[in-house]
């Protein structure tokens, strides 16, 4: 079998680099066996213009949110007419909810507010769905936040891959790859250019062991809250994403730079659980249990381009906590890049690192 790229992951990297080799016509293969750790399969799939305790404004967020916006709404629509008889929705605006559980992260927001009102609002009047939850110390709205349906997204894009013939379900193995004349060859497969999106697997690949990678290990729970209404998505002590499935939400996370494994722990089930509690006034079921390792980078960029030494090898990774809105922009530019030399973002491109 003969293809000119080769990906290793269909997790969101994969599924963007996929899409837009597509759009430019070009021959790929997708290897991945669908049992290893998988972060997009377990993120809450929010993309917020703000972050963290001082709401500063996300990295890019105002060329990363239309770009996000316009293809995933195009993506939707294409598995709409290729696969389904209504158009699944991949995008969709909704407000943060934000509680404050301290007397400080209301001023910070108070003061934010005011500088950035694009996205930051104080109501006077708190939400009908305010009601169900514990008020803590009043609360604010984000606002043009957006959540992606990744329950929907991943594995119909994965029956897509499979349907076209492009989909492999086996595990890439380094010590299998082999360099021919042209190109290279792994197992039964030529091709000419391998391009990894294998999310945490990068922190064991030895072509890219250069790479300040930063593992963040996440747990989330799935819990069903009938009467909940899906209006918003809140954040208090945690944060809650509807789910597509009736009744059902995404209760997350935890960050752990300190891990021994990429287990559901006993523990974050026990204090999420004892949090939601206290929080949310309706009563809830547990119904999963979800924990995945973050692919993340100690400079919290992504790792975007060709390897330093041999360009027919690339990388798009180290998206971190933000693959939702990063993913699609740089798959974008990794596929402009290597089919017409376009340029990198530089804070992303791998010509950054040094090999020694
Ligand atoms: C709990 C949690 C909550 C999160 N919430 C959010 C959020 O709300 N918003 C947001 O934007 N981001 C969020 N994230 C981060 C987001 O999940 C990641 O940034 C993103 O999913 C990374 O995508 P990826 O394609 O690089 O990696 P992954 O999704 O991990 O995909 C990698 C794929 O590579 C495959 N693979 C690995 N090695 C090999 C190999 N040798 N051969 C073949 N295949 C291989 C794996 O099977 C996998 O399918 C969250 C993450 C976690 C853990």
């Amino acid at each position: 079998m003969k293809t000119e790229f080769l990906l290793v992951g269909q997790g969101l990297c994969g599924t963007w680099l996929s899409y837009f080799l597509e759009q430019e016509k070009r021959d790929f293969i997708v290897l991945d066996p669908g049992h290893l750790p998988n972060a997009s399969l377990m993120a809450g799939g929010l993309i917020n213009p703000v972050t963290g305790r001082r709401l500063v404004t996300t990295w890019l967020i105002d060329e990363l949110m239309p770009f996000a916006q316009l293809h995933y709404t195009e993506l939707g629509q294409q598995l709409y007419s290729e696969q389904y008889s209504h158009s699944p929705q991949l995008i969709e605006e909704r407000s943060i909810l934000q509680f404050f559980s301290h007397p400080d992260s209301a001023n910070i927001f108070t003061v934010r507010a005011t500088e950035q009102q694009d996205y930051l609002h104080r109501p006077t009047t708190a939400p009908d769905s305010a009601r169900f939850f514990d008020p803590l110390l009043g609360l604010g709205l984000i606002k043009k936040s957006y959540q992606i349906a990744l329950d929907v997204l991943l594995p119909a894009y994965k029956d897509k891959l499979r349907k076209e013939g492009r989909l492999l379900e086996k595990k890439f193995n380094y010590q299998a790859l082999k360099k021919s004349s042209n190109g290279f060859r792994f197992e039964d497969i030529e091709f000419d250019q391998l391009i990894f999106c294998d999310g945490i697997g990068l922190h064991d690949n030895p072509l890219f062991d250069h790479l300040p990678v930063a593992p963040v290990k996440g747990e989330a729970l799935i819990v069903q809250a009938p009467g909940l209404p899906a209006t918003h998505i809140f954040k208090g002590p945690l944060t809650m994403t509807p789910l597509k499935r009736t009744d059902h939400w995404w209760v997350g996370s935890s960050y752990e730079w300190d891990f021994t494994d990429a287990q559901p722990s006993e523990q974050f089930r026990t204090s999420t659980e004892h949090s939601l509690r206290q929080w949310l006034k309706v009563p809830f079921t547990v119904a999963d249990h979800w924990a995945a390792i973050r692919p993340g980078s100690k400079e919290r960029r992504p790792f975007v381009g060709k390897h330093p030494q041999e360009p027919r090898i690339g990388l798009l990774g180290g998206m971190g906590t933000k693959g939702c809105s990063l993913a699609p922009y740089f798959a974008r530019q990794l596929v402009q890049h290597l089919l017409y030399d376009a340029p990198l973002h530089p804070e992303a491109d791998l010509g950054r690192f040094n090999i020694n």
